[in-house]
C-alpha cells in the first residue's frame, strides 16, 4: 500500500517520527496517536489513515490518485468484513495534520448514511436515533459545502419534525450548491476526503501556518474510522477526560461526560472553572471510568505531558477518538512541568523547555474567575497583564483624587502622555482607544504594574458628556467595568477575581531556568518601588530608568521656567531647584538596586510635552487681567509656537534636546553624580551608568560624553560611571563602529529602532493598518512586539559586530519592549547580546525564554 494504512489493527507502535523512511511521518499527529493507542490494545474504532502524500497529489492535480482510491475501497471492505455485523457501516472522516491545527481543517461525520445504512441505523438504535443521525449528516454536509449558516438555521427552524427538517435541508443543499447528494456511500466518502484535503489550502489554515512558521507544502493526512455512537441510551455517552486539572495542574483527573449524547459540551477554555468532572461516569459506568483513569495515567507517563482524551461510550463499550496534549492555564503549565520533573518523568531541562514563557505572566497577577464562558463587550490590545475591577474615570487627575478617596478606578482615555503617569499609577486599570504595545499607556502601565488594554478601536470617548461607548453600549463615568489586561478584554460590571499567589513551583522552574541561561535579565524600571519589585522577581540590574517622570507633576512649572526664562538668574535658580529635586530620586533608585547596575537614560521626550496645551493657555489668557500673569502666559504661548512640531517623534527629543538646551542634561548628570556620592558616603555600592538616547552621529555622542566626563572629573572623587549609547536610529547602527570607540555599552532601543527602520509610527499604526498587514500576511507578526529579524535584526547584528570589532569590552543589551518577548529573546541570545531589559511583569517570562534559547542550542 502506498497511500492507505490500517492504523488500528497493526499491533505495532509507529516508529519515531521524522525518519524519511518512516511511513508514520505521513499519518499526521492524530494518526500516529491512534496507531500507538491501538498497538497498546486500547480501544480505537476500526479505521485507516490516508497519507498526506495523497493530499499533496490532490492539491496539485485536483483529484484523488486512482491507486489511493482503490486502496480506500479495499480498506472499507476490510472494516465492513471485520466489524460487528449489526453495527452500521457509517464513517467519521477527520484531518490528521503534521502538527495540531485545532478546528482549522474540515471533518465529516455520518459519512455513508443512505437508505440502506439508515435501515441498519434504525435496527441499531431505533427510529429516533436514525432520524437524528440523518439530520446531523445533512447539517455537516451543508457546512462542508459552505451553505450560509443563517440559511441552514432558517430552513431547519421552520420545522419541528426531524424528517421534515432533513427533507428541507437536503433540498436547500442541492438548491444552493447545484450538486446532488450522493446516495452511494463511497461517493460520500470521496467528497468528505476531498473536502478535508482542500481545507488545508483554505485561508484560515494558511494564516495559522504563516503564524506558526509551518510549510504550506506539507499537506494533511486523513483518518477514516467507523463511527461509534454515544446517543444510544443511558449506557452510552460522550466525554472529554483530562489527566489533571487544567486550571491548577493538580494531578487529579477531571473532564466532562454527558450520558446518552454524541455531543460533548465545549468545556470552555482551560481558564474556565467549568469542569464538572467525571463523577457521572464513575457512578453509571465505574469500569469505564477506571479504564479511562488507567489510560490517562499511562498516556501521561508515555507522552510526559498532561493528556486530554476524547471518548465515546457505545453501549458500555469505551472508544477513544483522540488523545493529545491538553490546554491549560499558565499556572497549571508550571505546576505540571515541575511535578513531572520532580517525580523523575522528565528532566529539569525538559521542564524548562515545556512551558510557554508567555503563560508565566498571569501567575504574578490577579485574574478573572469565570464561572462560565463570558463574552467580552470590547477587545483591544493586551497591553499590561492582570485583571481589575473599577469605575470608569476619564482623566488622570480624577483617577488620583478618587483613588485617594478609597475608590477603585479604571482610567479610560484616547491615549496617555507622561503627564498622566500619576493617574496610571493610581488607577487599578487603564483602557485606551489608541496606541499599540509600545505607546505611552502600554509602556507606563507595564512599568508601574497597572493592568491595561490599549488600542481598543471600538471604544469612543465623549468627554464633554462624561461618557464612553464600550462596544455597543454607552456608559457614564462612574460605571463599573472589569478589565483583563492579559487578554485585552473588557466586561461590563464587576466579575470575581482570583488574586495572584506565590508559587513554589514557579520559583523552582525559574531556578532551573537560571542555571541554563546565558543572557542576563535586567528591568525597565523608573522608580525605586518598581526597581525593588523587579529585583525581588529576579532582575539583575536596571537596563532603562526613564527620567521623564522626574520632570512631571509639580515639577513641571520648574521645567517650564528653565525652558521659558530669558533671565539668567531665574533660569539658574530653576536649574538648581531641578537638580536638588532629582538627587533624591536617583539616590533612592540606586539604593533599591545597590550592588547592581542602574542605567539612567537622560531625558528623551519632545520638549513640547513639558508645555501645556495651546487651548489651555488661550483660555487662561482670556480670564486674567494681571500683567505679570499675562506676560508669563504670552511667553508660554510663544514657546508652544516655537516647539510645536508636526512630527514630534522625529523632532526635538533625545540627545537633540541636550544640543539645544545643554543645561537640562547637565543638571541630570550633576544630580546623578551627587546621588552616587551620597550612596558611597552611606557605604552603599552604587553602579550608575548613563545612557544617551536617540544618538545618530558620533559628533552628538562626543558632545555629551565630553560634558559627562568633565562633570565626573570635577566631582572631586574617583567615580566609575559607564556611559553608553542607545542604538535606536538606523544611522546609529550604521556608524556603530565609530560610536563604540566612545561607548562603554550599547543598548538597543528597539521601539524607536523599529519605528525608524520600518518608517511605521509606533503610536498610530496599530489600528490604521498594522492589523490589516498582519491579517493579510504582509507582516508575520506585530514588529513592535516581536523583532523584525530580517530588517531591524540585521541592523542589530551589524552594530554588534562593528562595535565589538573596535571595542571588545563593549557590553550590549536591549531595552525596547522586545526585551520581554520570547521570540525576540531567542534572537537576542543567538546574536550574542549580554542582557535583555524588560518591564517588570516580563522578568519571569524573559528568564524562562532566555533559558529556552540556550537549551534549544545545546
Ligand atoms: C526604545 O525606543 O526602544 C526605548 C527603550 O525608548 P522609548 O520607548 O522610551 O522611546
Ligand atoms: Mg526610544
Amino acid at each position: 500500500m502506498d497511500y492507505v494504512w490500517d492504523i488500528t489493527n497493526t499491533g505495532t507502535e509507529p516508529g519515531p517520527t521524522g525518519g524519511a523512511d518512516d511511513v508514520a511521518t505521513h499519518w499526521g499527529v492524530r494518526g500516529r496517536t491512534l496507531a500507538s493507542l491501538a498497538s497498546h490494545g486500547d480501544p480505537v474504532p476500526p479505521g485507516f489513515v490516508v497519507s498526506d502524500v495523497a493530499c499533496r497529489r490532490f492539491l496539485e492535480v485536483g483529484e484523488l490518485p486512482a491507486e489511493m482510491w482503490e486502496e480506500t475501497v479495499a480498506a472499507v471492505q476490510a472494516i465492513s468484513a471485520a466489524k460487528d455485523p449489526d453495527h452500521p457501516l457509517v464513517f467519521a472522516v477527520r484531518a490528521s495534520p503534521p502538527v495540531p491545527m485545532p478546528g482549522l481543517l474540515g471533518r465529516a461525520l455520518h459519512v455513508g448514511l443512505n437508505p440502506t445504512t439508515l435501515e441498519s441505523m434504525t435496527r441499531w438504535g431505533g427510529q429516533g436515533f436514525a432520524n437524528r443521525s440523518r439530520l446531523a449528516q445533512l447539517r455537516g454536509l451543508a457546512e462542508m459545502r459552505k451553505v450560509a449558516p443563517h440559511r441552514i438555521a432558517s430552513v431547519v427552524g421552520a420545522h419541528t419534525d426531524l424528517d421534515q427538517r432533513s427533507e428541507a435541508l437536503a433540498a436547500l443543499i442541492v438548491d444552493e450548491t447545484q450538486r446532488p447528494i450522493p446516495t452511494d456511500a463511497m461517493e460520500q466518502l470521496r467528497e468528505a476526503i476531498e473536502t478535508v484535503f482542500a481545507s488545508w489550502d483554505a485561508e484560515p489554515a494558511r494564516r495559522f501556518r504563516r503564524h506558526e512558521d509551518i510549510s504550506d507544502d506539507l499537506g494533511t493526512a486523513v483518518i477514516v474510522h467507523l463511527m461509534v455512537f454515544g446517543d444510544l441510551g443511558p449506557s452510552s455517552g460522550a466525554g472529554v477526560a483530562l489527566s489533571r486539572s487544567p486550571v491548577s495542574g493538580e494531578p487529579t483527573p477531571t473532564g466532562v461526560y454527558v450520558a446518552s449524547s454524541d455531543v460533548v459540551p465545549d468545556h470552555g477554555d482551560a481558564r474556565s472553572h467549568d469542569h464538572p468532572g467525571l463523577a457521572p461516569l464513575e457512578q453509571e459506568l465505574p469500569e469505564i471510568a477506571a479504564a479511562i483513569s488507567d489510560l490517562l495515567d499511562r498516556s501521561e507517563r508515555q507522552t510526559r505531558d498532561m493528556v486530554r482524551l476524547d471518548f465515546v461510550v457505545e453501549r458500555s463499550r469505551l472508544w477513544v477518538l483522540d488523545a493529545r496534549s491538553a490546554d491549560r492555564t499558565g499556572r497549571a503549565a508550571v505546576h505540571i512541568a515541575v511535578d513531572l520533573a520532580e517525580s523523575g518523568v522528565t528532566t529539569p531541562e525538559q521542564a524548562v523547555l515545556s512551558v510557554d514563557p508567555d503563560g508565566l505572566e498571569e501567575m504574578l497577577h490577579d485574574r478573572i474567575r469565570f464561572a462560565r464562558p463570558t463574552p467580552p463587550v470590547l477587545v483591544g490590545g493586551a497591553a499590561s497583564p492582570g485583571a481589575a475591577v473599577g469605575e470608569i474615570v476619564l482623566d488622570a487627575e480624577t483617577a488620583v483624587t478618587a483613588t485617594a478617596a478609597g475608590r477603585s478606578v479604571i482610567l479610560v482615555k484616547r491615549e496617555t502622555t507622561p503627564e498622566d503617569l500619576a493617574g496610571v499609577v493610581a488607577a487599578v486599570g487603564v483602557l485606551t482607544s489608541h496606541g499599540g504595545p509600545t505607546s505611552h499607556a502600554s509602556v507606563a502601565a507595564r512599568g508601574t504594574g497597572t493592568p491595561a488594554v490599549t488600542g481598543a478601536a471600538d471604544l469612543e470617548i465623549d468627554a464633554s458628556n462624561d461618557r464612553v461607548r464600550i462596544g455597543s453600549e454607552w456608559m457614564t463615568a462612574g460605571t463599573t467595568i472589569t478589565l483583563d489586561g492579559s487578554t485585552g478584554s473588557i466586561y461590563p460590571g464587576a466579575l470575581e477575581l482570583d488574586r495572584a499567589t506565590d508559587s513554589v513551583a514557579l520559583d523552582t522552574l525559574l531556578r532551573w531556568a537560571d542555571d541554563a541561561r546565558r543572557l542576563q535579565v535586567w528591568a525597565n524600571a523608573d522608580t525605586p518601588d518598581a526597581a525593588a519589585n523587579a529585583r525581588s522577581i529576579g532582575a539583575e540590574g536596571v537596563g532603562l530608568a526613564r527620567t521623564e517622570y522626574m520632570f512631571s507633576g509639580e515639577r513641571l512649572s520648574v521645567v517650564q521656567r528653565v525652558i521659558l526664562s530669558d533671565d539668567l538668574d531665574e533660569r539658574t535658580t530653576a536649574l538648581e531647584e531641578l537638580e536638588d529635586l532629582q538627587i533624591g530620586d536617583f539616590e533612592r533608585l540606586l539604593e533599591s538596586m545597590d550592588g547592581l547596575p542602574v542605567v539612567v537614560r537622560l531625558l528623551d521626550p519632545p520638549l513640547h510635552e513639558f508645555l501645556p496645551d495651546r487651548w489651555e493657555v488661550d483660555a487662561e489668557l482670556g480670564t486674567t487681567s494681571e500683567p505679570t500673569e499675562i506676560r508669563r502666559l504670552e511667553r508660554l504661548r510663544r514657546a508652544i509656537d516655537l516647539f510645536e512640531e508636526s512630527n514630534p517623534m522625529l523632532g526635538l527629543r533625545g540627545v537633540r534636546l541636550a544640543v539645544v538646551i545643554p543645561e537640562i542634561y547637565r543638571v541630570q548628570v550633576l544630580a546623578a553624580l551627587e546621588a552616587v556620592r551620597r550612596r558611597l558616603d552611606a557605604d552603599g555600592d552604587p553602579r550608575l551608568e548613563l545612557m544617551i538616547p536617540l544618538v545618530g552621529s558620533v559628533e552628538e555622542l562626543h558632545l555629551i560624553r565630553d560634558m559627562i566626563d568633565e562633570e565626573v572629573h570635577y566631582a572631586g572623587r574617583q567615580l566609575d560611571v559607564a556611559v553608553g549609547t542607545m542604538i535606536e536610529l538606523p544611522r546609529a547602527a550604521l556608524v556603530a563602529g565609530d560610536l563604540a570607540l566612545d561607548s562603554d555599552f550599547f543598548s538597543f532601543g528597539t521601539n524607536d529602532l523599529t519605528q525608524t527602520t520600518l518608517g511605521i509610527s509606533r503610536d498610530d499604526a496599530e489600528e490604521a493598518f498594522l492589523r490589516t498587514y498582519i491579517e493579510q500576511g504582509i507582516l508575520r507578526s506585530d514588529p513592535f512586539t516581536t523583532i523584525d529579524r530580517t530588517g531591524v535584526g540585521r541592523l542589530i547584528e551589524m552594530a554588534i559586530a562593528e562595535g565589538r570589532a573596535v571595542n571588545p569590552g563593549l557590553v550590549v543589551g536591549v531595552c525596547g519592549e522586545h526585551g520581554g518577548d520570547p521570540a525576540s529573546i531567542d534572537f537576542f541570545h543567538e546574536v550574542g547580546l549580554d542582557y535583555v531589559s524588560c518591564s517588570p511583569p516580563r522578568i519571569p517570562v524573559a528568564r524562562l525564554a532566555a533559558a529556552q534559547a540556550a537549551l534549544r542550542r545545546m
